[in-house]
């Protein structure tokens, strides 16, 4: 096999109570790429379509986190040509650059026979985002190997573990074409937290995570509460609460900042509940004039796939 194309799902971090720990993949939302090894060493980056992004190896995540992974096999000969079709929107919140960084170093992993398991691929697929967003981290590019929800346990060392996905789950996403700029929405986080808010995060946490474990939907909304960074980041979000209140009032579980937005992600039970959702968020957000696209997406429980 010399050449592949895989799917390079999109995902949401952070979802309320994980900020920087969980995040979970998405089904039918993503990119396209097609990794090919070449004769001639080295990593280049062939042809990108979709979007205006940077060519050169060490300025593309895609590149930088195959680099990342030929250097940890102390391979010097391995060629490798990237080609990217993208979907999503730089800069969007739902992983556009985890995407790419994912779907690389799993594609080339396939090529080269598979050294390194899909948990081994995150370290490499964080570089990508350690160039993206100057912060090496792992709650985008871990559910986008893994699949379905996923938590950074651990960052040093790193410890990522694949969760359960309740069957029933299905997110309402809502991007609005306004450019959050990263260093502002890492400005507006202060970097203390008062106890009292941790010991609710931290609750919140634990209670997502059981109810994933127990398909206990309540519990899974209960716990979608981010006391500590959605009040300072949501300002950067227009129409944010409103969005927010939409959605909970058709009957979503939860809803919250996708990453660092602007995307709002809301999390239903069932795929009815998730695009009714959808059309009472669409109505918020028509007459403010900001362009925007909604997705509606099940839970994909592969991550990066091969696309045949
Ligand atoms: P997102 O959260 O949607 O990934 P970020 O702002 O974290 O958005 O990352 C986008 C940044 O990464 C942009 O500055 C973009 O130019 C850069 N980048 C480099 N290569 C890629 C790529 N292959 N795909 C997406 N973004 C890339």
């Amino acid at each position: 096999m010399k050449s592949l194309r895989v799917f390079a799902p999109a995902t949401v971090a952070n979802l309320s109570c994980g900020f920087d720990v969980l995040g979970c993949c998405l089904e039918n939302v993503g990119d396209e790429m097609q990794i090919s090894l070449s004769a001639e060493a080295g990593v280049r980056i062939t042809k990108i379509e979709g979007a205006d992004l940077p060519m050169a190896t060490d300025k593309n995540v895609a590149g930088v986190a195959v680099i990342a992974m030929l250097a940890a096999l102390n391979d010097t000969k391995t060629g490798v040509d990237i080609e990217i079709y993208k979907k999503i929107k730089a800069g969007s919140g739902i992983g556009s650059s985890a995407a790419s960084s994912a779907g690389a170093v799993w594609a080339v992993n396939e090529l080269l026979s598979r050294p390194f398991t899909n948990a081994q691929l995150v370290k490499f697929a964080m570089e990508g985002e350690r160039l993206a967003s100057g912060n090496a981290h792992a709650d985008n590019v871990a559910p986008a190997l893994l699949g379905g929800f996923t938590l950074v346990r651990s960052y040093a060392p790193l410890d990522v573990l694949k969760l359960h996905t309740p069957k029933d789950l299905f997110m309402t996403i809502i991007h609005p074409q306004i450019e959050v700029k990263t260093a502002d929405s890492r400005r507006v986080v202060k970097p203390t937290v008062a106890l009292k808010k941790a010991v609710t995060q931290w609750g919140n946490l634990g209670g997502f995570i059981a109810g994933l474990y127990t398909n206990d939907y309540d519990l899974i909304g209960r716990s979608l509460e981010d006391v500590i960074i959605e009040p300072m980041r949501s300002i950067l979000i227009p129409e944010f609460e409103n969005v927010k209140s939409t959605a909970l009032e058709n009957g979503a579980l939860g809803a919250g900042i996708s990453g660092s937005g602007p995307s709002i992600f809301a999390l239903s039970k069932g795929k009815t509940t998730a695009e009714k959702v959808a059309k009472a968020i669409e109505k918020v957000y028509q007459p403010t004039g900001i362009i925007f696209d909604i997705h509606v997406a099940g839970i994909n429980a592969n991550g990066v796939t091969m696309v045949s």
